[in-house]
């Protein structure tokens, strides 16, 4: 099958030549093709966007929320659906890609609110017989480039606050798993959109930077690796554009001597192995203080992770499934073969899992590894592995724990665990990174909050949804309001005379 892009309404193959295999990654094979966005299949999405906008512009708020809350709708009717597109291309389990669709389903709730968030504020008497009120107003098209990790999540942080706020978008999922976004934009469709109002083009660089060059594009919303999303806001800001770019991640937990150690290793499990570790919330280093600690951690991680379950999404029990692409489980190789070769201590090597599924013997799976005496000089610290890879680098206080997460490059999120409410307070106040939790490991905000990382995990100034969100697909605009004195003087019945 040839997956195609959604524009106008419709779905076509556009006109560009290229295309790329697309992996059922359970099984290693490619099942269907990926058309690769031309230049002129995104200024024909661009155009329709362009040409959709005026009208959304002036539909009103609440009539804008009317269509997304249908959307939901479908979404809630038809969630097993979608889970089921989202594992046939990436790779996760169905409980876990039904909990992405659930949270993509929210920032839907969230913008249903439209009436309520576009509200602006009005100021009496600034000056005498002066008023002034502020409002929100819609960019024009706004375009989102996403990761292939979240294929229905991450393009639900974007769309539906744009929408919502009266903007046009055309999106351009990962060529991965590009499936999911053709569903959603029939689903709006059937929900009531307008043609125009959203598109998909699919695409790799060709596509990227033809939306980022676009003169009608006012704003890029981009989630994705680091030297990527430093490359789309440069681009992008040095085309005079509003851009949010949201990088790559290397989350840190610490482990405090007081906290409660089997809550921390069961923490651990799922937020270091679930989704296979393809996530940009994944704890990929633990780092428990004192040796005591330590020791009291590996022994409870060390028979879990063995005793994962690694199958295919269809399977019941599975706890984690296969790697996204052949090309990204030898990267994860590759890595585990470099911490051996750096040094690190392998405890549990996920190199050595086989899938004896039958079917699914060449499926890309890489069991749950895990490093201890990790150091920082390392690259299996350093960089972002993607994988269902944790290194645990010890630390012998509170202090130098800190020390070790504001050290690095990245700051998306991070965890403490421990049953000390001053040290937690501490922690959350004076650690420099955009998303803490405290006993919670993946303190990914609520989609009336906003998601967004600091330092190298982020580029821009807004993070998504949320107000946050609002704000980005917005202008606001002040307008200060004098009238002249009115007429106020009785009517009078006589011949008028100067
Ligand atoms: P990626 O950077 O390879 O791709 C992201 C998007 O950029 C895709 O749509 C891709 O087609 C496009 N792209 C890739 N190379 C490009 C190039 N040279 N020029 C222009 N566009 C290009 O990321 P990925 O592998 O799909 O996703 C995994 C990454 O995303 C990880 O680094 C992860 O941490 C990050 N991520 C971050 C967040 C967050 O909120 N911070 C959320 C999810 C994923």
């Amino acid at each position: 099958m040839t997956i195609g892009h959604y524009i106008a309404g419709a779905r076509t193959e556009g006109d560009g030549t290229r295309t790329q295999p697309v992996y059922d990654p359970a099984r290693g094979e490619s099942t269907e093709t990926v058309v690769l966005a031309s230049e002129g299949d995104v200024s024909a999405a661009v155009s329709a966007a362009n040409a959709a906008w005026p009208e959304w512009a002036e539909t009103p708020p609440l009539r804008r929320a009317r269509i997304l809350d249908r959307f939901r709708a479908i979404l809630v009717e038809r969630a097993d659906r979608l889970a089921e597109a989202i594992s046939s291309e990436h790779g996760k389990t169905h409980e876990d890609a039904l909990g992405e669709v659930t949270r993509g389903m929210e920032v839907v709730e969230f913008a249903g609110g439209a009436p309520t968030l576009l509200k602006g504020e009005f100021s009496e008497n600034v000056g005498r017989g002066v008023d002034s009120h502020s409002v929100r107003q819609p960019l024009g098209v706004v375009a989102g480039i996403t990761p292939f990790n979240f294929p229905a999540m991450v393009p639900m942080w974007m769309f539906p606050v744009a929408l919502a706020c009266g903007n046009t978008f055309v999106l351009k999922p990962s060529e991965r798993d590009p499936s999911v976004s053709l569903l959603m934009a029939e689903w709006l469709s059937e929900a009531g959109l307008p043609d125009g109002v959203f598109n998909v083009v699919q695409g790799d660089k060709v596509a990227v930077d033809a939306l980022i060059d676009h003169p009608d594009v006012k704003a890029v919303s981009f989630v994705g690796s680091t030297p990527i999303a430093e490359y789309i806001h440069s681009r992008g800001t040095a085309a005079g554009k509003r851009v949010q770019a949201l990088g790559g991640a290397k989350n840190h937990m610490i482990v405090m001597p007081d906290a409660d150690l089997d809550m921390a290793a069961n923490a651990l499990m799922g937020a270091a192995y679930g989704s296979a570790g393809e996530r940009c919330m994944s704890i990929s280093v633990a780092v428990p203080v004192g040796e005591k600690t330590a020791e009291a951690l590996k022994e409870r991680l060390v028979p879990k992770i063995e005793a994962l379950k690694i199958g295919p999404a269809g399977d019941a029990g599975s706890d984690m499934g296969p790697l996204v692409t052949g090309e990204h489980r030898d990267k994860v190789l590759g890595y585990i073969d470099k911490g051996v070769e750096e040094g690190a201590d392998l405890v549990v090597d996920g190199r050595a899992f086989r899938q004896d599924k039958q079917g699914y013997e060449n499926g890309f799976f890489v069991g749950g590894t895990l490093f201890d005496r990790v150091t920082p000089e390392m690259s299996i610290y350093r960089d972002e592995i993607f994988g269902p890879v944790l290194s645990m680098v010890r630390r012998n206080s509170y202090r130098e724990a800190v020390d070790l997460i504001h050290s690095h490059q990245y700051a998306n999120g991070t965890a403490i665990f421990t049953r000390d409410g001053d040290v937690a307070r501490t922690f959350s106040r004076e650690i420099e990174v955009g998303m803490v939790g405290v006993n919670v490991p993946i303190p990914v905000p609520m989609a009336f909050h906003s998601f967004g990382g600091w330092k190298n995990s982020i580029f821009g100034d807004y993070a998504m949804h949320g107000m946050e969100g609002v704000r980005f697909y917005t202008r606001i605009k002040t307008t200060t309001t004098r009238w002249p004195k009115g007429q106020r003087d009785d009517p009078q019945f006589t011949m008028p005379t100067l």
